[in-house]
């Protein structure tokens, strides 16, 4: 399209083209082939980075600090910038020895997918505006109902993470369970639940006093005589019990509630079951998932965060309802500057199924990896994750002076040194330099957690689509190290703690 000339009303002679800010064919290629270029070398080198690299990220990040610019700077310039100081400087969480929280790897495919979403700008906050964008949306929550086994009424949103989607189930929950005037109303959650559950509590109006945390049994799972009774002594109490949440892979230990039990007591209670599946909900792919996670499809709604197990780039989330209509009653607002919402019925306004109105089209990140290549390398990643966790669990367990503390249901376990004579804080203290030492290697990156049973345990989660047996081998022979020389190193083990 050829330059127009400047209208004669023009206020101003002089200053920056306003025009500047729409790139010609040819920028826009090379602005995309320079970003490629540093992208290629990064993953080409990925497995040789460093797995944690923050020393002078706090000096770096105040540097960057400064006024709004008026002039820019050339983009290449930029881009070493980013790529040479304010990517590295990080925890490598892409990594394949990221083992570490839950890791997912991001891929690439959903990177090339929020290009073309974001280049193209299209409006999928409700359905009239890009009916197929929006469907997408709508296709891809259909196949993650089907595969938990849920029926054809249930619906849902893709949300920018699982503490979003435990938000909206519970907001749900409230209005389907409870009068308006709520503050009666009891959440119960286990001891291993996620944080973001007591977060979304507190973000719904509900007291902290109303979120009861249930014991759990000697593998981490909720304990259902434990909840019964909690539940009748709220009710004694004049309280509304209506919400209770099964792990499908708790944070801390991988832990994978007895969902069957759970859906049995908030059957006979009245209680909306909430299933928190945000690391564990993908491995139903596989045969073996599928059992541990037996029950999962009683649940009234599910949290799932495609950034974890199904290794998309992080801001994915998904939350599944049984009832969609139900999610809806919870969401939907009207305005009269928007269109009709909803006049066919089998097309969906994600709009009224979530808090946000404008939102990427981000069903497209979610849709062109499961197109290009199907569900069975999914479903072959997630076995391989399975494997690699017990085979590195059973090497680890056959280390003279380890022990696992939480077996691997899906692809996640707790281990912990005991060294004779060391318990409470000074095992603690010494678990804590062993993961340290482990980390200082650079080949792996593990945290830990403290159990409140147990103590202080170190977590290995294995659930990159990157990581394979050689990086699980890297971990073990890199534990067994660590091990051996803080074992040579005796006693002093409380000193070579370093605060974190
Ligand atoms: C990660 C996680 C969450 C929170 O999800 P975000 O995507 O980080 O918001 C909730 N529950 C469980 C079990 C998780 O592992």
């Amino acid at each position: 399209m050829g330059r127009r000339k400047r209208p004669s009303f023009a206020p101003e002679l002089s200053g920056p083209d306003p025009r500047l800010l729409e790139l010609s064919s040819d920028t826009m290629r090379a602005m995309v082939d320079q970003a490629m270029a540093r992208i290629v070398s990064h993953h080409e080198t990925l497995p040789t980075q460093p797995l944690h690299a923050t020393a002078g990220g706090k000096k770096l990040a105040r540097a960057l600090r400064e006024p709004l610019p008026e002039r820019g700077v050339p983009y290449d310039r930029l881009l070493r910038l980013i790529f040479g100081r304010v990517i590295p400087t990080s925890l490598n969480t892409a990594s394949p020895g990221y083992l570490a929280y839950i890791p997912g790897g991001g891929l690439f495919h959903s990177a090339v997918a929020d290009l073309i979403a974001d280049a193209t700008n299209r409006y999928a906050g409700v359905w009239l505006a890009a009916p197929a964008l929006a469907e997408i949306e709508a296709i891809v929550v259909r196949w993650f109902a089907d595969l938990l086994g849920l029926p054809a009424t249930a619906g849902g949103v893709l949300t920018t993470g699982g503490s979003l989607a435990n938000f909206s189930a519970l907001v749900t929950a409230r209005r389907e369970r409870l009068p308006p005037d709520f503050l009666r109303g009891v959440i119960y959650v286990s001891d291993q639940a996620h944080h973001s559950v007591r977060k979304a509590a507190l973000l719904a109006g509900f007291p902290p006093d109303r979120v009861r945390e249930i014991p759990s049994d000697e593998r981490f799972r909720l304990r259902p005589d434990a909840l019964e009774r909690a539940i009748a002594e709220d009710r004694a109490a004049g309280l509304a019990p209506f919400f209770v949440v099964g792990n499908a892979g708790a944070t801390p230990t991988g832990a994978v509630d007895d969902l069957g039990a759970i859906a049995d007591v908030a059957a006979r209670e009245g209680l909306w079951l909430h299933v928190d599946a945000a690391y564990g909900g993908f491995f139903a792919l596989t045969t073996r998932g599928r059992a541990a996670l037996a029950g999962i499809d009683r649940a009234d709604s599910v949290t799932l965060d495609p950034h974890k197990s199904l290794f998309l780039p992080f801001g994915t989330g998904c939350l599944v309802v049984r009832d969609r209509e139900a999610l809806r009653r919870a969401h939907a607002v009207h305005a009269d500057y928007l269109p009709p919402m909803q006049t066919v019925d089998d097309l969906v306004d994600p709009c009224d199924l979530g808090p946000e109105l404008t939102r990427d089209a981000r069903g497209l990140r979610v849709w062109l990896p499961l197109k290009m290549h199907g569900a069975a390398p999914f479903r072959a990643a997630l076995d391989e994750k399975i494997d690699l966790a017990r085979a590195a669990a059973d090497a680890i367990r056959a280390t003279p002076g380890l022990e696992i503390v939480a077996e691997p249901e899906l692809s996640l376990f707790a281990f912990r040194a005991r060294w004779p004579g060391q318990e409470g804080a000074a095992l603690d203290a010494w678990n804590r330099a062993l993961m340290s030492r482990v980390n200082a290697r650079q080949r792996v990156f593990l945290t830990g957690t403290l159990l409140a049973s147990v103590g202080f345990v170190i977590r290995v989660c294995v659930l990159s689509f990157r990581t394979h047996r050689e990086h699980v081998d890297a971990c073990v022979e890199d534990v067994r190290a660590a091990h051996a020389e803080l074992a040579a190193e005796g006693s002093g083990a409380r000193s070579l703690t370093r605060p974190a």
